[in-house]
């Protein structure tokens, strides 16, 4: 009995305590222990605000984290404004990573308060703030006029360069999942790099003439400047003013001038705007398609390949590609366990 009085704890004995109270004693210790270092068993939660950055945080921190989007398919996160349920979602959370920028122009406030208790993680910005200064911002214009353009996600070798700043946090948040942590990030960036030379390569087929992206706001800035892109967004950066009918009339002029025989949707936008240029060009006597629908804010569906990063943007190029008259190049090897996965060629 000696012995096991003696064992483990200086605790114990800086509390004078006896034999007969080390249960309590014990139970408090072990409360304290699983507040503290213990934490590190249970997945970090952590609240993404859309879906590609929820990607990197999935991607590098596997069954360390459990990730829940706040902004699915569909929504525009310029115009998302939470709910109740949204902002206690954001406060049961031990991580918020959100892209920044003012992409997520709405949740400012509630980020800001929420962020006094809860620690938050600003993708995009952070990126932009790695001191080997490899970061090509784009400045914007309009309402973002002197301020960056949020929409990095676009060039994947860009948005490759978020996946250390969030490996460095969740490691710091979880220690003992950092070797881990690491190995992940290592083969997602990978895949986002395999991923950005085929977009390079596919692009690249691509008539000189018809390199121009016409589409409803101004979202593939990044995308454009990565992949040899003349970039048209009729919306400006953010969705937050609706297009003008000079907006219009101007866009049309361009498409005609520049022949591109496709103009293209994006999910999170409605394509009133995008059918009045095809109606503008129409009556001054020209013509062009509708090339698709493209994934500017937001990703597929969960449970989809476009629900995944590579997959929304092996859609995105894609479908620009070979409406302006290219050839997509063949998938890369590193991508084959993606498509595997989506049971995609
Ligand atoms: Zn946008």
């Amino acid at each position: 009995m000696t012995k096991l009085c003696l064992h483990p704890t200086v605790l114990l004995r800086r509390w004078r305590l006896g034999c007969g109270v080390r249960p309590l004693a014990l139970a408090l210790l072990m409360a304290a222990t699983a507040h503290g270092f213990g934490q590190s068993a249970q997945p970090l939660a952590v609240v993404a605000t859309v879906g590609m950055v929820a990607d990197v945080v999935r991607g590098v921190g596997g069954p360390c984290v459990e990730v829940t989007t706040l902004m699915g398919p569909g929504i525009d996160p310029h115009l998302f404004r939470a709910s109740a349920g949204d902002v206690e979602r954001l406060s049961r959370a031990e991580l918020i990573v959100y892209n920044g920028f003012n992409l997520e122009g709405q949740l400012g406030a509630v980020l800001a308060r929420v962020g006094q208790r809860v620690a938050t993680l600003p993708l995009s910005e952070r990126i932009a703030a790695m001191a080997d200064g490899h970061t090509r911002l784009v400045e914007g214009d309009g309402d973002y006029a002197g301020r960056a353009d949020p929409h990095l996600w676009g060039a994947a070798d860009l948005w490759a360069r978020g996946i250390d700043v969030v490996a460095d946090e969740l490691a710091r948040m979880r220690p003992a999942c950092e070797p881990a942590l690491r190995e992940r990030a290592e083969r997602l960036r990978e895949q986002y790099l395999a991923l950005h030379a085929w977009a390079l390569a596919s692009s690249a087929t691509v008539p000189a003439s018809w390199r121009t992206l016409v589409t409803s706001h101004d979202a593939f800035e990044y995308f454009g400047a990565a992949y040899g892109f003349d970039v048209a967004g009729i919306e400006g950066i953010s969705t937050e003013s609706e297009a003008s009918i000079a907006d219009i009339r101007d866009t049309a002029d361009l498409v005609i001038a520049s022949g591109v025989p496709a103009i293209f949707i994006e999910t999170t936008i409605s394509p009133r705007t995008i059918e009045a240029v095809r109606a503008a060009v129409r009556d001054r006597g020209g013509d062009v398609v509708i090339g698709g629908t493209l994934f500017g804010d937001a990703m597929g569906d969960a449970g989809t390949p476009e629900g995944t990063y590579v997959g929304m943007l092996r859609h995105n190029v894609t479908t620009v590609v070979e409406a302006l008259g290219g050839r997509v190049a063949p998938w890369p090897a590193e991508l084959a366990s993606w498509s595997e996965a989506w049971a995609q060629p």
